[in-house]
């Protein structure tokens, strides 16, 4: 059933009778073609890009909870394309350009808001990597734009420009980044799948891989065995438990990231806006809450849920950027589990195994990518070469000392 607005017309004449299901509750098979490990927003969009560009075939998702239930619908919906290094920059402008045609693609409402991301900047030193930032933004065909201390006032006059322990310098407006609704991202690319005749099967747990001869042949599952021709792992925080069930020892370390909605408010904030002299980054949902995060728990741990030192350390920088939040109430708070590389960037790779391929590592970056590691994965899934703007997601980086090491901060997860 396709979505438009003569529809939604239809069915509010008729009482809304006519709405099925998004996506049919199937039953595993005996055997597929292409088994995804993990039915987040990546593991989706590599179905639903796999049936759709590369050819039908018989393919299944495998989710060990429901649909949504993990960080694709734990993070704060923050999508830009503003990175510096070569290996990442045109990969997130390939995403970005896909999240500016998805609705039409998948025929659903996802609020994609373009609504600009400003990185403020608090020092002279911050103002040049800036700039050579937006340069590197600009040859990669994204877009930015230095502004000066009045630019940022101009759009927003509430910050703590002169009294703040950083004083407010500028910052740099990348006005394609924005957010999108990230429920509405995992139901789309559900429902899309589906309707190219994904078989998506919620409460399947993958408790093991058969292989046989360096070859994956299967998976053994919470409901029984599934043949597999290809298998491709999908699953975020629980990387390394899934690969360590290949035998596989990942080079990367499991995290909580917290994130927090206060009550809602009048709109006041346009855009998103991250404080460049702590770990704190807001924006304001379309129901008027604030929703803002910052650092990641310091400890490794596979919890969704985190600990009060980050709260009070998030709420503190909000708080030095913009005293008003102190007069907001906090609502609610969660956390996801945050698959941490070693440089900060991800893998979207084949593994040692033959049929068995990965893509993990997403830090907390991943949902913004989810578009391009759907459409790259599912590349590499079929034709067995990395999409041109995925090659230097290798696995094997550490080895050949090809890091990407976006942040420059090295081998602490803590510090990215
Ligand atoms: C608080 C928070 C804020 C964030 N903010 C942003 C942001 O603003 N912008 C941004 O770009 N990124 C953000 N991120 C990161 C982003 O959400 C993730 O990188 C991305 O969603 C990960 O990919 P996914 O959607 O496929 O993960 P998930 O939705 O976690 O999907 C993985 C799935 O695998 C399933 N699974 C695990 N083990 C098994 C198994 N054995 N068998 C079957 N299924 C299994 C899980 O149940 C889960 O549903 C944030 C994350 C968090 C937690």
């Amino acid at each position: 059933m396709g979505y438009s607005g003569l529809r939604l017309i239809k069915e509010a004449l008729t009482g809304h009778k006519g709405w099925g299901p998004q996506w049919r509750d199937a039953s595993p098979q005996d055997a597929y073609d292409y088994v995804i490990i993990g039915g987040g927003g990546h593991g989706l969009a590599t179905a639903y890009y796999l049936a759709k560009e590369f050819g039908g075939a018989r393919i299944a998702v495998l989710e060990k909870g429901w649909i949504g239930g993990g960080n694709v619908g734990r993070n704060t919906t923050i999508i830009r394309s503003n990175y510096l290094l070569d290996g990442n920059e045109p990969f997130y402008e390939f995403s970005l350009k896909l999240w500016e045609g998805l609705e039409q693609d998948l025929n659903y409402n996802a609020m994609v808001s373009q609504r600009g991301i400003l990185n403020l900047v608090h020092s002279d030193a911050q103002r040049d990597a800036a700039r050579r930032r937006g340069n590197a933004m600009i040859l990669n065909g994204s877009d930015a734009e230095l502004l000066d201390v009045d630019g940022v006032r101009k759009m927003y006059p509430f910050l703590n420009f002169d009294n703040a322990r950083f004083p407010i310098k500028g910052g740099l407006l990348h006005r394609r980044g924005g957010t999108v609704r990230h429920d509405a991202v995992a139901w789309g690319y559900a429902r899309g799948a589906d309707r190219r005749g994904v078989d998506i099967i919620q409460n399947c747990e993958v408790t093991g891989f058969r292989i046989e001869g360096g070859r994956v042949l299967g998976v053994e599952t919470s409901r029984g065995y599934i043949k597999a021709g290809k298998v491709g792992v999908s699953v975020a925080g629980s990387s390394s438990r899934v690969m360590a069930q290949a035998g596989m020892r990942l080079p990367i370390e499991s995290h909580v990231l917290q994130a927090f909605v206060s009550e809602g408010l009048k709109p006041f904030i346009p855009g998103v806006i991250t404080y460049g002299a702590g770990h704190f980054y807001c924006s304001q949902s379309d129901k008027g809450g604030l929703v803002f995060g910052g650092d990641i728990d310091g400890y490794n741990s596979y919890a969704q849920r985190g600990n009060l030192p980050v709260v009070e350390d998030v709420i503190e920088s909000g708080m030095s950027l913009i005293p008003g939040l102190g007069r907001a109430r906090l609502l609610r708070g969660w956390g996801g589990i945050m698959d941490m590389s070693m440089d900060g960037s991800p893998y979207i790779d084949k593994t040692h195994i033959e049929g068995l391929y990965f893509n993990g590592g997403w830090c907390y970056g991943g949902f913004k990518a989810t578009p391009a590691a759907g459409y790259c994965f599912a590349h590499l899934l079929k034709t067995d070469r990395p999409h041109d703007t995925a090659k230097a997601y290798r696995l094997d980086r550490f080895m050949t000392g090809h890091m990407i090491d976006e942040k420059g901060m090295g081998p602490q997860p803590n510090l990215h």
